[in-house]
């Protein structure tokens, strides 16, 4: 990793100058690293290099440049794969299992937006009066990439590959907690050829860091991963000179289990589905929505199974469940179990810290829930799972459409047909029947009311990094023949 300089402008690696940050492994809660941060100045600083990047580079129309680049930082970053993931592991605390496949998901994304972008071709048709009506399509210019803390380099490929595949010029931003698989992808980008101006890498905080990248005039778009109120804020700012403005917000995400459904490994799904790195996913399904008649069975699977999870040093094969990311986010858990307690939920297990050092938790359930309440309404972000019961199809659609949020659902189920009627009827962005949690780079993912705004990955996710131009094309002027004319 770079020792001394933190950030990446204009193809230099720079001095930050603005706060200093000692960064925590959760597991250790050790010092891991120390980031010297950009200062407002250096953040501006980084939005004129990416504009300049963009009018005075040939990367926003030279489309083989930026596939290869794309290209070798995919194989560089799999050449390099174990050592990133070991870096994730060690500044998330996210198991090594689950870091592994950060690393390589992203480096298939890469390679998917460049060749995505290789076989693009855009509508054109001859119309009847002789014009050819071409629609192309454009990189917008300027993008501000801003991620949150739980998949660092995976979140910020989805939205880097697209962004720089499509030709637009970018700073990211990571959280400011987890900037060290930035810093190393900073380096294998560097490595890959990415031209001066085109990925700047800005570490700091949201305010004053985050806002600068969102608020400069010099920024056409921004793309932003993380919590409903900074997406709100920054919807905000965005609509004020209408730059384009993407949101993947949080989630409240509900799992329902049909009677039908095979109860040992509907429990073991279940288990998958909110507590897969630590219930720190934006999807994860904290709200378990459960069939009357399978109720007891289910639960009696789903603690057995919780009760044997594997928690410990994430950096080992076997672990099951590491430490949450920071002591801030622990006590936010703690304090919704409370919160839980106080409003009359019973909590079933899990809850208490485990060993004496690092930040752990055990995994919690809570049963004799209501809809109101506040564990079933808000995001808690950690392994904090509800359970409900339903007796009718309709009850179980509505429980799991009764929050303000729609990123992601599943069903399990004996019947994919009876499933599929109900994924018809949810709103959400991804839904899963019979499994959960797999994103496939292929297909888009994002979120129906306040779990945001747009679409990351497939097509889509390149869609949203370009402007659509349709040009009409004569080949000579011929006489126009509308106005009468006086003489
Ligand atoms: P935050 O919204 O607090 O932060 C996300 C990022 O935004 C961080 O880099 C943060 O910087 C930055 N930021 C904070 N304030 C501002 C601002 N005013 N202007 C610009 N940038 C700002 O979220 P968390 O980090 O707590 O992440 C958890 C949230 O992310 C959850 O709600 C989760 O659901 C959501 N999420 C959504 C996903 C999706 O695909 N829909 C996927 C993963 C997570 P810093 O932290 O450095 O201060």
């Amino acid at each position: 990793m770079h020792q001394d300089k933190h950030l990446y402008l204009n193809g230099q690696w720079v001095n930050g100058e603005g706060l200093t940050r000692q960064i925590i492994n959760p597991a250790t809660e050790e010092i891991l690293t120390t980031i010297k941060e950009a200062s407002k100045e250096q953040a501006e600083d980084a939005v004129t290099y990416a504009a300049q990047a963009f009018q005075q580079t040939d990367w926003a129309v030279n489309k083989e440049k930026r596939i290869k680049v794309l290209k070798t930082a995919a194989g560089l970053l799999e050449e390099s794969a174990d050592e990133v993931a070991r870096l994730e592991t060690l500044n998330t605390g996210k198991p090594i299992r689950e870091a592994i496949l950060d690393i390589y998901d992203s480096a298939a994304c890469l390679r998917y937006y460049a060749d995505l972008m290789s076989q693009a071709e855009f509508w054109k048709k001859e119309m009847e009066d002789g014009t050819v009506s071409e629609v192309r399509k454009e990189p917008i210019g300027v993008c501000s990439l801003i991620v949150p803390w739980n998949f660092p380099l995976l979140l910020g490929m989805w939205k880097i590959a697209p962004a720089l595949a499509a030709g637009n010029t970018v700073i990211y931003k990571p959280s400011e907690i987890t900037p060290v698989t930035a810093l190393k992808f900073t380096e294998i980008l560097e490595k890959s050829g990415v031209p001066a101006g085109v990925f700047n890498l800005v570490l700091g905080e949201g305010d004053p860091i985050g806002q600068t990248l969102v608020s400069s005039e010099k920024v056409d778009k921004v793309s932003f991963t993380g919590g409903s109120e900074t997406g709100r804020k920054i919807n905000q700012e965005c609509a004020g000179s209408f730059k384009r403005v993407s949101l993947e917000l949080g989630g409240k995400s509900p799992l329902i289990v049909l009677e039908d459904a095979d109860i040992k490994l509907a429990a073991e799904w279940a288990i998958f589905g909110s507590f897969f790195n630590q219930g720190e996913v934006c999807v994860a399904s904290s709200r378990l929505l459960v069939h009357e008649n399978i109720y007891e069975e289910f639960i009696a699977e789903l603690l057995e199974k919780v009760k044997n999870l594997k928690i410990g040093d994430p950096l080992k094969e076997e672990t099951d469940f590491g430490p949450v990311i920071s002591e801030q986010h622990l006590r936010k858990i703690e304090d919704y179990i409370k919160i839980g307690k106080a409003e009359g939920a019973e909590c079933l297990y899990g809850g208490e810290r485990v060993g004496s050092k690092g930040l752990y938790i055990t995994p919690v359930i809570f049963s004799n829930v209501n809809q109101n309440m506040r564990i079933v309404q808000e995001e808690i972000f950690g392994p904090v799972v509800t359970i409900q019961t339903f007796n009718t199809e309709q009850e179980a659609i509505e429980l799991a459409n009764g929050t303000r949020f729609g990123l992601a659902a599943g069903v399990l189920s004996a019947d994919a047909e009876k499933a599929d009627r109900i994924a018809s009827q949810i709103k959400a962005g991804t839904i899963w029947i019979n499994s959960y949690h797999t994103p496939y780079v292929e297909a888009p993912w994002g979120g129906y009311k306040q779990s945001g705004i747009g679409r990351e990955l497939g097509p889509q996710g390149l869609d949203g990094f370009m402007e659509t131009k349709h040009i009409n094309k004569k080949e000579h002027l011929e006489p126009l023949n509308w106005y009468t004319f006086k003489n």
